[in-house]
């Protein structure tokens, strides 16, 4: 546990007073110490359900800091919680104790661009928005797009190789990210900060550190190949009576927008009405297919407005007549645009607001993709959990929404609050549901606290192995956010 000797020591490496924020008491007037509370940002996740108790968040402003840092810890057997924007939604940002916040917010600069190849090398600590705004004004936009912009940090993206909006369109980031510069858990700089698009020489080490999720180090600079920002941008929105239809849809939208189709996403019922409850746009824009089974959005972004308005329109048509739609419709404007989005992207906000969610981020073939929402309604229903959407069983909703063109659903229950029995119920019956079906249990939003113990439903005891082995060559100590991940617990 850290004593004030380690804070001093620790306030010695900084170049800021106010690199550090402490709650432990007998600590010298060079510290900024705080109450406990103050570090409850830091302490507790954005669901509010995990809940770490350290006592120090270190906020360095170079590699150079960190590394010392790390390396002064690793000497001193402290444990490191890597965080960024703390918007990580499986626990995995937050300390289980009271291990050592080491959040890289303070890192956030561009350190290069090169116009020609679209190529950026930034700090880690930039968010996500506001590279994407850096971007804009030369014509480019960042290949990734998630409802967490505004906080969430391009780091923390890369730590837990964050899917998002737009993998229909760029792919993951284990394509668009070159390099990576990352201070391994013995302080060392690990210099992979490539701007090559090719480099066959070895091993692709950056690649352990994309979803590795600050088990095997911090990573303090990026560098990224960012996309053309195109100008026409189109979105609509069906609502359809089955999921059957949705991939009818799918069918349909790739034959006829393919070359730009930029988000093919999907929203239930329940999800859709959780949102209108709590929609920041009063303005209903689509009531005329409030009450359908489902809703697709369907966004294209392409070079040529008069073109893809023509094609966009042209699916809205044959979506129609051929009944696999029973309605929809194009944004108009650049606000209808938002509100379209919105939509889509407040649907996890809304579900917070609602009550406490249980949430599951899985992939499964897309065909039985919503089958593990009526599968788990079903299931709590029968457990006498569950008596439909909004009514008064301790679980109030369940609702699915996601990257349908990503195989990619996420499940959310919504409940008063973290009930142990809700829990039992969902726990391991998801995950044995989405093993059964040879899906994963996280598409996206990592392992975490909260599937740590779960790993085994979606990789083979050789793959685990060899994991915990890579863990131990880079972190022996185990001292690098414990207890999350691949952390396999002792033997009794
Ligand atoms: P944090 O939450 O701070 O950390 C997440 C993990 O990464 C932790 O394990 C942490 O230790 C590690 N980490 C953070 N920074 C570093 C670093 N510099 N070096 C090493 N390790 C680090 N995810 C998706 O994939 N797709 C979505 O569409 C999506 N939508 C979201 C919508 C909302 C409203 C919210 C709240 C979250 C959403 N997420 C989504 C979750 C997603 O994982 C995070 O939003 C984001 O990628 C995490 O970035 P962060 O900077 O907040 O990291």
């Amino acid at each position: 546990s850290v004593q004030p000797e380690h804070i001093h020591a620790l306030r010695n490496i900084l170049s800021n007073k106010t690199s550090l924020l402490t709650s432990i008491k007998g600590c010298d007037a060079t510290v900024e110490s705080v109450s406990e509370s103050e570090l409850d940002s830091f302490n507790v996740d954005w669901m509010g359900k995990y809940r770490g108790n350290s006592k120090v968040v270190l906020k360095p402003k170079s590699t150079e800091e960190v590394s010392k840092i790390v390396k002064y810890c690793y000497d001193h057997n402290l444990a490191i919680v890597p965080q960024g924007g703390n918007t990580g939604l499986v626990g995995g940002s937050v300390p289980l104790y009271d291990e050592i916040i080491l959040n890289v917010g303070n890192m956030n600069s561009i350190r290069s661009f090169d116009e020609v190849s679209g190529i950026v090398t930034c700090d880690a600590g930039i968010i996500l928005e506001n590279l994407d705004n850096y971007l804009a004004e030369f014509d480019y936009t960042v290949p990734l797009d998630l409802a967490a912009k505004g906080s969430c940090q391009i780091g923390g993206n890369i730590a837990t190789n964050a899917g998002g909006l737009r993998v229909i369109r760029y792919g993951t980031l284990r394509g668009t990210v070159l390099g990576l510069e990352v201070v391994l858990p013995d302080g060392q700089i690990l210099d992979s900060l490539s701007t090559l698009r090719k480099n066959n020489t070895g091993f692709d080490l950056k690649q352990l550190f994309i979803g590795s999720e600050g088990s095997i180090g911090v990573i303090t600079g990026v560098s990224l190949l960012a996309a053309p920002k195109l100008k026409a941008k189109n979105v609509a929105v069906f609502s359809l009576d089955s999921y059957d239809a949705i991939q009818r849809a799918f069918i349909k939208t790739r034959q006829h927008v393919g070359e730009i189709l930029s988000a093919f996403e999907f929203f239930d019922q329940a999800g859709h009405r959780i949102q209108q409850v709590h929609s920041r746009n009063p303005k209903k824009i689509f009531d005329a297919g409030r009450d359908a089974a489902f809703f697709v959005l369907v966004e294209t972004t392409g070079s040529n407005k008069d073109h893809d308005d023509q094609k966009l329109a042209a699916l809205l048509e044959v979506l129609i007549e051929s009944e696999i739609v029973t309605d929809g419709v194009l944004a108009q404007d650049t606000a209808q645009f938002t509100s379209l989005w919105e939509l889509r992207e407040t649907i996890t906000e809304a579900a917070g607001k609602t009550g406490k969610v249980f949430k599951y981020d899985v992939s499964l073939p897309t065909s039985l993709m919503y089958s593990v929402v009526e599968a788990t309604r079903k299931h709590l229903a029968e457990l006498g959990l569950y008596k439909g959407e909004g009514s008064d069983g301790k679980v109030k909703s369940v609702i699915g929404f996601g990257h349908f063109g990503d195989g990619n659903i996420h499940l959310n229950v919504i409940s008063d609050s973290y009930d142990p029995e809700v829990q039992s119920a969902l726990e391991p019956f998801v995950y044995e549901f989405v093993a059964k079906h040879r899906g994963s249990i996280s598409a996206e939003h990592g392992l975490g606290l909260q599937k740590a113990p779960h790993i085994g439903y979606s990789q083979l005891p050789l793959n685990v192995d060899l994991m915990h082995q890579i863990k131990s060559i880079l972190d022996p100590k185990k001292l690098f956010n414990p207890y999350k991940f691949v952390y396999r617990p002792p033997l009794e």
